[in-house]
């Protein structure tokens, strides 16, 4: 597989994060530390740090960064468009709350988390460890897809 851009969201920009994470991207939102220690740690992940921060933008230190102008989300999206790819196989991989990488489980096993209506209609789950959540290709789903699809494709 090509390597894939990850990401290093400033708090200011951290409305893409669920969506970067829902295309597969490894994306970071790190609050509470220093714009200096930021970058340090974008380097060493070779992170790209996108934020909408002139404080980034001007920075004198070299490091990869995408600056972002816009405050709406979808905006900000179309912004991020030119560094973006739609890839079916990278959908949902990750988790869009936490940015861990989520593990199918088996319906059986996922009936203890789910309503009994879902159940009865999907048959493919995915987990995440780290906050709990099971994910499955319902309605909202499909309108997630959909959006990204209309974006970047
Ligand atoms: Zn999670």
């Amino acid at each position: 597989m090509p390597k894939r851009l990850k990401f290093m969201l400033t708090v200011d920009a951290q409305k893409l994060a669920k969506w970067l994470r829902l295309l597969g991207y490894d994306t970071k939102v790190i609050k509470s530390v220093s714009l200096l220690n930021l970058i340090r740690i974008a380097q060493k992940e070779e992170r790209v740090i996108v934020s909408r921060s002139k404080d980034v933008l001007n920075h004198p230190l070299k490091f990869d960064r995408i600056f972002i102008h816009s405050n709406s989300l979808d905006q900000q999206l179309q912004e991020m468009k030119p560094f973006l790819e739609y890839e079916e196989e990278y959908i949902f991989l990750r988790c869009p709350e936490d940015n861990e990488l989520l593990h199918s489980i088996s319906k059986e096993k996922a009936l203890a988390f789910i309503p009994e209506k879902v159940a009865q209609l999907h048959d493919d789950y995915k987990i995440c460890y780290k906050c709990g959540r099971v994910y499955w290709q319902g309605s909202h789903y499909t309108k997630i897809k959909d959006k990204l699809i209309d974006l970047l494709t």
